[in-house]
């Protein structure tokens, strides 16, 4: 066991403080790594303050980690002492269902392993990102292409993977209309991803105040939801809307702006249950869907995909003293467009 100095909540709605962690020795399979930076995804703070039910304390949240790996395990074969590499949600799986066979360990049907707010197979409860070191199986670690800086890079483990996975899926690409609904974390993540994969890119912020950056970023199209007109002028208009929104959404009105056979996928987790009439669905044989983060094979594949195309995250580095201060601006919808922790500051 080694000490490791992390930033926890001891109970629910506690703000986080610097505290001591013990990271397990390192085992056959696993890499050691040195974080560098930590990204504060939203779905921090909804399981920091028990917004989706009860939660593991101390909590050390944090599941978007960007490091350098400083010890293997004897069994390694992947990585080596001085690598960059990241880890995302997930820190293992059962590794024999049929999900995690096709490389979809983040829906292993024998349970996976999230990288915080869990049990770990031993027992012991997982810590997440905001600290100085992790000890991780190799098989859930990925590499971080030499093109992209670590900073950058952090915020990719799991927003650019939460959007990449259901872009390319329901196969954003040329000739596709998508709208990417949020300009946060995950929503700025989108737009750069749809237009780096060809798509036609709108986006459906609740104001126009991000609207220079939304178009910066790559999007075509920028309409504030708050003005009524943008469901009039956009009604069937998109092949694929991607809602990234962290509260809950009136689905009716998205769902309008889909064509016949047009796709709204949710990737937001709000804390509330939403409401939908399913006669939204049934004019236009319309598809409401869901998707979660994405697999390691799916990730790897992701970030070589940001490396190849120069995409990274919009990032405001922040020290860990800050991260409080940074919860407040992200419930705001102030956030441009993730912060992360710089782990030196631990
Ligand atoms: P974020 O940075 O806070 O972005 C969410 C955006 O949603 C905001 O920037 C805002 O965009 C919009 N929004 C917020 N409140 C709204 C409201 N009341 N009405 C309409 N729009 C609103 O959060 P994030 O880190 O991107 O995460 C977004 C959601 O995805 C969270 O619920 C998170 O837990 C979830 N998540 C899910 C997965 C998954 O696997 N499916 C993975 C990661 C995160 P505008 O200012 O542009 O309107
Ligand atoms: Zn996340
Ligand atoms: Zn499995």
């Amino acid at each position: 066991m080694t000490a490791v100095a992390a930033y926890a909540a001891s109970a629910a709605k506690a703000p986080l403080e610097r505290t001591t962690i013990e990271r397990r020795a390192v085992r056959e399979f696993d890499v050691l790594i040195d974080i560098k930076f930590a990204g504060i995804c939203h779905s921090d703070i909804h399981q920091v303050r028990e917004g989706w039910g009860e939660a593991v304390f101390p909590m050390v949240p944090g599941h978007e980690i960007a490091g350098v790996v400083s010890e293997v395990g004897p069994g390694v074969t992947k990585y080596k002492v001085g690598d960059r590499v990241g880890v995302g949600c997930l820190v293992d799986s059962c590794r024999e269902c049929e999900n995690c066979k096709a490389g979809l360990e983040q829906y292993c049907t024998g349970g996976m392993v999230p990288t915080y707010n869990a049990l770990d197979k031993d027992g012991e409860p997982t810590y997440g990102g905001y600290a100085e070191k992790i000890v991780v199986d190799e098989n859930y670690v990925v590499r971080i292409p030499d093109g992209l800086s670590l900073d950058v890079a952090a915020p990719l483990l799991c927003a650019g993977i939460t959007t990449y996975s259901p872009l390319r899926h329901w196969n954003a690409g040329p000739g596709k209309k998508v709208a990417v609904v949020g300009m946060g974390g995950l929503g700025h993540m989108g737009v750069q991803l749809a237009h780096a994969l060809g798509a036609e890119v709108t986006v459906l912020s609740q104001s126009l105040r991000k609207q220079d950056d939304g178009l910066k970023l790559g999007a075509d199209h920028y309409y504030a939801t708050s003005d009524p007109k943008t469901f009039q002028e956009l009604s069937g208009t998109f092949d694929l809307i991607l809602s990234t929104v962290s509260a809950p959404l009136g689905l009716d009105s998205y769902l309008s702006l889909l064509k016949t056979d047009g796709a709204l996928v949710n990737v937001g987790a709000p804390e509330e249950p939403v409401s939908l009439n399913l006669f939204s669905l049934l004019a236009g044989r319309k598809t409401l869907a869901g998707s979660g983060i994405g697999g390691i094979r799916e990730t790897q594949e992701m970030l070589d995909f940001c490396a190849e195309h120069g995409i990274g995250a919009e990032i405001e580095l922040i020290t860990a003293s800050e991260i409080n201060e940074a919860y407040e601006r992200v419930l705001s919808s102030d956030v441009r467009y993730r912060f992360v922790i710089d782990a030196a500051t631990i």
